[in-house]
């Protein structure tokens, strides 16, 4: 790999650059953004990186930071990951440390005197040590080679993750003006990226935006019927052993569904604001370590967690923005392994969403935008056209095609009908009792009427009587809830006051007065899994990001797997520390008979081949080849003794593409 080096009109800063790339990271390769933004920033330059979850942001100030002289400086929020983030870079030999609130007197000493020494690589920080004097005195003590300011967004005060801390950092420019800064976010809006550039006082920055589609990523709205049931036929049916995360809006509801996914043998611990510090840095730190774990959640969990390998991020209940949805599903399949994003998504989540704005707190201009935020997140769950591309024009980026190929309105178009008399139907029914009784109610009276149901509620407020009670037998509850729904999600209908009660919106008028016509989508009648696209469905791209791997390797993978999590257990850190899944899968595929064969595969840097080669190589060399592997059927059901440590090996599913050969074990595992 070295043999670049000579290339005639390469910069001497490439070379370096790549060397580091191969040597350190065993890449062959940098991907997309990250050569143009390591040249700029090795240069001296500036820059603001934004670039999606799994793009590779770490790079682009990590090999700055090792082919410039002096410590690369890295502010990060993220305290209680800094020790998994320097332990990965220990494993890759890179010199790492890290200072913050929860080390000791003497710890922090010894990093204080290596950053003076000149001896660290790489310094992380948290943005509150640089209101400190003391702080910025040391670091004025040694060299610096770059200011890398993490998770960037932090800075603007609209998102959630608003960090005052984040606003004292412009003092790096002022105090460094010749160190390079590189500010590096997940978030693609233009306002944040605005906010940014402005708030830290980096006027003169190259500007880096990365396409943010993340092809791996399957996107799946359901409609919601009963969630928990759903979710539990999602994992069981796709995602049996995989590590996930599931989002829900309140905490009773992660700890109920964390119980209910217990109770039903899908292990899954609870995560939210109101538990305890330390129970949540233990579940935090469960999910990092083991396998197969799932993490229920509000959204106080998330943001850094660099687990590789998280194969699905459910949401139980509807996102707040199409910004946060991107977010949290965008921690799926960092390894570029295809992973799903699911939601299932129903008519209460539209109304407790606008429920919670009208009622929440803020000013007139916060709760517009707030509308805003939501309206175009009902309009991604409501769509009939490829959600990915959707998604991509939210954030002002062109889709690659009108078809993604890897989405459910892709891989099974909905149909849309007629909806306007339907419409007619439900406004009409909100307008009389409104104007006849001087009344309003919410959806479930307004379908009993419609449906003319002589419940209790209907007759104690003798809503029989009424001309539209029963004029609505043609469609389902579900289907009238369904139209509810989308009559809310377009602006047609309204939501008011605490019970939820419906009631018109300046748009409802031109419906009764048949000035327009109201399409709506028709759920599909069975819903979509990740097989049910077939090969032909996807197309070149998102198959390119699907590795499969033939099940003849898969003991082979799974012995690996075993040795990984015996190694990390052994060490003290997480799993994919050691290796990443995707290192794993080119592993077995390449089959090394020698630690010197290890030296091409992604992943492998010259570190990690010294220390973990023999152990790979040694466990290689225990089984039989995959030419004679080949021939027997494999069983991959269950290793006999050890159910979980089978379980977790069922990678993702991918739609076995019609050559192949390869089929995923369609058996249950066994919950009982
Ligand atoms: P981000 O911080 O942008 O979410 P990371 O820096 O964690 O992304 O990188 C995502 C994944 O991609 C990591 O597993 C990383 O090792 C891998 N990766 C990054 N750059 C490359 C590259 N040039 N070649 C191969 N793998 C890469
Ligand atoms: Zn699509």
């Amino acid at each position: 790999m070295h043999g670049t080096d000579g290339v005639a009109g390469m910069a001497v800063t490439d070379s370096e650059a790549l060397a580091a790339l191969h040597r350190v990271f065993g890449y062959e390769t940098f991907r997309g953004e990250q050569e143009a933004v390591v040249d700029h920033v090795i240069a001296g330059g500036d820059a603001v990186v934004l670039m999606p979850t799994g793009g590779g942001k770490s790079l682009c100030y990590q090999i700055p930071a090792l082919v410039r002289p002096g410590t690369g400086v890295v502010v990060s929020p993220l305290i209680a990951l800094m020790q998994d983030q320097v332990d990965a870079l220990r494993a890759l030999g890179v010199r790492a440390g890290f200072m913050n609130s929860t080390q000791d007197f003497d710890e922090r000493r010894t990093v204080e005197a290596e950053f003076l020494a000149g001896e660290l690589d790489l310094l992380y920080l948290a943005p509150e040590r640089l209101r400190l004097d003391s702080s910025l005195d040391l670091l004025s003590r040694g060299k610096i080679s770059v200011f890398a300011i993490d998770e960037a967004h932090c800075v603007s005060q609209w998102g959630h993750d608003f960090r005052p801390d984040y606003l004292t950092l412009s003092v790096l420019g002022e105090r460094w003006p010749d160190v390079p800064r590189i500010a590096l976010t997940a978030t693609a809006t233009d306002a944040t990226h605005r906010e940014i550039t402005e708030r830290l006082g980096m006027p003169d920055a190259r500007h880096f935006v990365a396409s943010f589609d993340r092809p791996n990523i399957q996107y799946r709205i359901v409609p919601k019927a009963d969630p928990r049931k759903q979710l539990l036929a999602f994992l069981r049916e796709e995602h049996a052993g995989d590590a996930g995360i599931v989002y829900c809006l309140s905490r009773n509801s992660v700890e109920k569904t964390a119980e209910f996914l217990s109770k039903n043998g899908i292990e899954a611990v609870p995560y939210h604001a109101g538990l305890d510090a330390g129970t949540r840095a233990a579940h935090q730190a469960r999910f990092l370590r083991e396998e197969g774990l799932v993490v229920v959640a509000t959204i106080a969990f998330g943001m850094g967690i660099d687990k590789p390998d998280v194969r699905f991020v459910a949401h139980l209940d509807l996102p707040k923005s199409v910004e946060g949805y991107y977010q949290e599903t965008g921690r799926a399949g960092r390894d570029g392994l295809p992973s799903t994003a699911w939601m299932a998504y129903g008519l209460s989540d539209v109304i407790q969403q606008r429920k919670l704005i009208q009622s929440g707190e803020g000013d007139e201009a916060f709760r517009r935008r707030a509308g805003q935020h939501l309206d175009a997140m009902l309009a991604l769950c409501e769509t009939v056209r490829c959600r990915r591309g959707q998604l991509l024009a939210y954030f002002g980026q062109e889709p690659s095609g009108e078809n993604c190929g890897n989405c459910d309105t892709c891989l099974a178009p909905p149909d849309t009908w007629d909806g306007t008399v339907a419409a007619q139907k439900v406004l009409s029914t909100v307008v009389r009792l409104q104007r006849e009784r001087g009344q309003k109610f919410g959806a479930v009276q307004i379908v009993d009427i419609l449906l003319g149901r002589r419940t209790v509620k209907v007759i104690q407020f003798d809503h029989d009587q009424l001309s539209v009670f029963g004029i609505g037998e043609e469609l389902s509850e579900a289907q009238w809830r369904g139209v509810i729904r989308q009559l809310l999600a377009q602006g047609l209908l309204a939501v008011e006051g605490d019970y939820g009660t419906l009631v018109l919106t300046e748009s409802s008028g031109s419906v009764l007065r048949r000035e327009r016509e109201v399409p709506l989508r028709k759920e599909p009648e069975k819903p979509v899994t990740s097989r049910s696209g077939g090969g032909a469905g996807r197309d070149r791209k998102a198959k390119a990001a699907v590795a499969e791997l033939p099940e003849a390797l898969q003991p082979a993978f799974e012995a690996l797997r075993a040795w990984r999590a015996e190694t990390a257990k052994e060490q003290g850190v997480p799993a994919y520390v050691i290796f990443h899944d995707a290192t794993l899968r080119e592993i077995v595929t390449v089959w090394p008979t020698s630690v010197e064969q290890l030296g091409g595969i992604s992943g492998v840097g010259e570190k990690k081949r010294a220390t973990y080669g023999e152990g790979v190589v040694e466990v290689l060399a225990g089984l039989s080849a995959p030419a004679s592997a080949a021939a027997p059927e494999a069983a991959p059901a269950s290793a006999p003794g050890s159910a979980t440590g089978s379980a977790s090996g069922s990678a993702p599913r991918p739609a076995p593409a019609a050559s192949d050969a390869y089929d995923w074990p369609d058996e249950e595992p066994d919950w009982t």
